[in-house]
């Protein structure tokens, strides 16, 4: 299969509508083995972008994603990295946040990790209410000037905060976020596909979109109820994987995910593909995504992953209403 490459948001840039980020699992749940073949096989399917964050496996996975880049000797002009900013690994008052202080030396701490001069993107990893928009945008244009990101956008922020953005840059004639990095999976519809939508129009929004597989669940892995060695839910030493992994698999709404994920099968079955490729082609076959973020432990699972292109044209509408109809959560116009 060819990789495709889709622009981000109304920009010049493309990236590859497959990804691959570090968070839980680069410099954390695997070591740099597993995570260089992870990134071989992704950069050898046609995969130009890589995902990361300061906070991620505390600054590890940045480590390990830099040291990778510099181990195959990748051409820098091929690649699209990314990093966000919000959670820097100290306990002080200034490590956290939106601040310019901490955009600006998270910024340069994460360069330092992914020994890198720039990263393409930028993100800030969460809005920061207590700090004046003014202060972000001029914050993330200093970066942009300084040549330390080509590009600044926003994780998990709501439209209204995305419109306040756009508002201040335009009036301080500022670059305005591009893109925004959101959850978006067959689970979890409502901002992307409702919030968001005047933003696509509005501003050609960009997106990198996260937990396509909703950590893992959409790959059927997880339908016994129970959890496979060596899989993320197996990684019990992270408060966060706990909490999805205890939301996925010992509530009543979990066990009823489960369940929409049991009767994907058939669907999937009749496509000639495997669930983690069905899920994937549903997101991709959204044109409002520019690219779909995997995450995988495995070089197997990115060599399964990227096939999900394939599956792509096989989402005739007929099919993608059966799936709605499955998984009953397609938010109302
Ligand atoms: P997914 O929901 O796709 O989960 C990926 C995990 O699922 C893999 O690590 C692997 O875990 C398992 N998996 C992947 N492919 C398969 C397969 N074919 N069969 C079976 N299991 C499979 O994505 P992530 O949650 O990892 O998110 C992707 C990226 O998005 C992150 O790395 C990060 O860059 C970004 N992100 C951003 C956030 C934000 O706030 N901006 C928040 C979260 C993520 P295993 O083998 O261990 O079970």
């Amino acid at each position: 299969t060819n990789m495709q490459y889709r622009h981000l948001g109304r920009s010049g840039l493309k990236v590859s509508v497959l990804s691959l980020g570090g968070w839980v699992t680069y410099g954390a749940q695997v070591g740099d083995d597993a995570a260089f073949s992870c990134m071989k096989a992704a950069y050898d399917a046609g995969i130009n972008f890589f995902d990361n964050a300061e906070v991620y496996a505390g600054g590890e996975s940045e480590r390990s994603m830099g040291r990778a880049i510099k181990h195959f000797g990748w051409k820098r002009s091929d690649l699209v990295i990314s990093t966000k900013i919000y959670w820097g690994g100290g306990e002080g008052p200034n490590d956290k946040g939106l601040s310019r202080k901490h955009i600006i030396e998270g910024t340069k701490a994460s360069l330092e990790r992914l020994q890198l001069d720039y990263v393409d993107l930028i993100f800030a990893h969460r809005p920061d209410n207590l700090t004046p928009m003014e202060e972000v945008v001029r914050a993330f244009n200093w970066i942009i000037e300084k040549g330390y990101a080509f590009y600044w956008g926003t994780s998990e922020w709501s439209a209204e905060q995305i419109s306040d953005a756009h508002r201040v840059a335009e009036k301080l004639g500022l670059i305005a976020p591009l893109m925004e990095q959101p959850q978006y999976n067959m689970f979890h519809r409502e901002r992307f596909e409702k919030e968001y939508a005047p933003l696509f129009k509005k501003y050609g929004l960009g997106t990198t979109i996260w937990s396509p597989l909703a950590s893992g669940v959409l790959s059927g892995k997880y339908n016994s109820g129970t959890v496979p060695e060596g899989s993320r839910f197996a990684v019990t030493d992270y408060a966060v994987i706990k909490r999805i992994k205890e939301g996925a698999l010992d509530t009543e709404e979990g066990k009823a995910k489960l369940q929409k994920v049991i009767a994907l099968e058939p669907i999937a079955k009749k496509l000639d593909c495997t669930l983690a490729q069905l899920a994937l082609a549903w997101c991709i076959s959204n044109p409002n995504v520019s690219t779909v973020i995997t995450g995988a432990s495995k070089p197997e699972q990115v060599t399964e992953n990227v096939k999900a292109l394939a599956v792509v044209p096989k989402l005739s509408s007929e099919i993608l209403e059966q799936i709605d109809a499955i998984l009953d959560n397609k938010p109302a116009a």
